[in-house]
């Protein structure tokens, strides 16, 4: 199984959505059966009860899961039938985790966060990502995993140490992060310290991000590429800019231009695929 944690920085609602799910879509031109799982830190155990006004409205999955609009995106752009499943939300784990502690299934253990909770994630990602998505019924190859909200939250901690922990579990080119951050213009200059320091929080909870998407309003110049590059432990090749686009659709496009496939190819081990064609 080949795992793509799409995280965030700086702040939210930078478009980590479409990102893992555009980065799904360029998995599956290469010919591999995509998933993904969303990862919401907050302690509803769905977003069913949530406000639209705060929230935005929720989407019904076909089983009746009322989740984040992100999986709508995914079903959408992937051409998949996600479950309540595909989404992972701090209450669900921790009512998960409590009903096995009631029924004794860790008996004469003392639960905690680390391990319990943090295995209870990676296990819940393993089995999930392993179940079929679509008419074929074949076990997918890939999973896209969408952790919401930024790193450095208190409530998204124990997911990251999850994700640090699955990433060796997965094993070498098998799991691949990629770090999304915002790139503001001040007075027609791109800033790349917010960026910087949003790698820093990341690596600093042993995460190390293998290509980090900057969003800004208008296309990275050379000098900005190279600054994250040099700052962030990078290769240029691997900050890939996203700008505003007049429709999310055209991000897919976006990030194949900017060489997305190859590097995929490459950091998965991948190269008995044939490159895709171009995107239409
Ligand atoms: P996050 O997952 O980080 O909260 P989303 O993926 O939900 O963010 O995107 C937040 C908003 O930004 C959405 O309304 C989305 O349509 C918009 N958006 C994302 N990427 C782009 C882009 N490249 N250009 C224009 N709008 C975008």
């Amino acid at each position: 199984m080949k795992y793509v944690l799409v995280s965030g920085g700086v702040i939210s609602g930078i478009g980590k959505g479409i990102i893992a799910s555009s980065t799904g879509l360029l998995l599956k031109t290469m010919g591999l059966k995509v998933t993904s799982i969303k990862i919401d830190p907050y302690l509803n155990v769905d977003a069913g009860t949530m406000a639209p006004t705060e929230h935005g409205e929720c989407f019904v999955l076909d089983d009746g899961g009322e989740v984040d609009l992100d999986l709508g995106n995914y079903e959408r752009y992937l051409n998949i039938t996600l479950t309540r499943e595909s989404s992972i939300t701090t209450g669900k784990i921790y009512q998960h985790v409590i009903e096995r502690e009631r029924r004794g299934d860790y008996l004469g253990k003392t639960v905690q966060v680390v391990p319990h909770i943090t295995n209870g994630i990676q296990d819940w990602i393993e089995r999930v990502a392993r179940q079929p998505v679509d008419d074929t019924n074949e076990e997918p190859d890939a999973c896209i995993i969408e952790l919401g909200g930024t790193v450095g939250d208190i409530e998204s901690a124990p997911f990251i140490e999850a994700m640090r922990q699955l990433r060796r579990r997965a094993g070498r080119d098998n799991f691949i992060q990629i770090h999304v951050s915002l790139v503001p213009i001040v007075e027609g200059e791109q800033k790349t310290k917010p960026t910087q320091q949003a790698i820093r929080e990341v690596q600093s909870r042993g995460l190390s991000p293998d290509l980090i998407a900057c969003r800004c309003l208008e296309p990275l110049i050379e000098a900005t590429t190279n600054k994250i590059a040099m700052f962030c432990q990078v290769e240029p090749t691997q900050v890939i800019g996203v700008h505003n686009v007049d429709s999310t659709y055209h991000v897919p496009m976006l990030l194949e231009k900017q060489g997305l496939i190859v590097q995929l190819r490459e950091m998965f081990r991948l190269d008995h695929l044939t490159l895709a064609p171009a995107l239409v």
